[in-house]
């Protein structure tokens, strides 16, 4: 059995249009799965029934043998960072990566110990005075990745996380977020509707369309069929 797993999984919002369908997807542990799509596609949808924050209409998703129930990602180890950073704005840099910590228990020596390696690791050691609103988006995009990444989860979800960001500094991050995932080992989800993106990025690629996945591969198995 896969890392993750969904077992014929449909979700319909209004009880009459499937937003994903019939969908069955094995994720590997130390696993970067990129979903692929347009607008539309299902791809959110089977990134949030994931996380927790929407529920399949039918079907079973499990995450290490365990159905995944609603508790919040933090409290099931699972990192999430969005296009919009979603950082809490009268919160400090080092406040904002510490929160994930600050709800559990544990003590304040290591929650100060793993902010700093966090924040080493996304290179804004020096910024943990700031509020979110003195960062470019390309820095508050790497406070958000380092409090996805703070609790050391299995598993972290992305849901277009460079959407905001121009295209020189999305190449930058692209190879950021591929050096983290090498070295953390930890399993990715990422979602985009950028195909070089997924291509560069990924082990395997879910292409989507319709609610469902029409073609999954590496990207070399994608490239080359026709
Ligand atoms: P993608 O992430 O690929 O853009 P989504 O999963 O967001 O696709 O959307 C799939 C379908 O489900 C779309 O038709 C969308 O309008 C619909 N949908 C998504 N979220 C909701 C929601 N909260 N309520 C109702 N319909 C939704
Ligand atoms: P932001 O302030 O938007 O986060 P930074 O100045 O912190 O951007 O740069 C983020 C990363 O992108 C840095 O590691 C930097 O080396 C790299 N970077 C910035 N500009 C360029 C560039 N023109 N070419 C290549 N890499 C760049």
């Amino acid at each position: 059995n896969g890392f993750v797993e969904f077992t014929d999984v449909e979700k319909s919002y209004d009880g009459r249009t499937f937003a994903v369908t019939r969908l069955n997807l094995s994720v590997a542990r130390g696993e970067f799965l990129t979903l692929l799509g347009p607008s539309g596609s299902g791809k959110t949808t089977t990134l949030n029934m994931l996380a927790g924050f929407e529920r399949p209409t039918r079907g079973v998703i499990t995450l290490e043998g365990r159905s995944v129930d609603r508790l919040p990602p933090y409290e099931r180890n699972i990192g999430m960072v969005f296009q919009n950073y979603a950082l809490f704005p009268h919160m400090t840099v080092e406040e904002n990566v510490a929160f994930p910590l600050s709800v559990r228990k544990i003590d304040k020596a290591d929650i100060t110990t793993r902010v700093g390696r966090a924040l080493d690791m996304v290179r804004l050691k020096q910024f943990g005075d700031r509020r979110p609103t003195q960062l470019s988006g390309g820095q508050q995009q790497r406070v958000a990745l380092a409090r996805a990444l703070v609790f050391e989860p299995s598993l972290v979800l992305m849901d277009e996380p460079l959407g905001a960001l121009d295209k020189k500094l999305r190449e930058h991050m692209q190879l950021e977020i591929k050096q983290l995932h090498t070295m953390l080992g930890v399993t990715i989800v990422y979602v985009t509707h950028d195909q070089s993106e997924a291509l560069t990025m990924s082990d395997r690629v879910a292409v989507f369309n319709n609610g469902g996945i029409a073609q999954l591969g590496s990207p070399d198995d994608l490239y080359n069929t026709p």
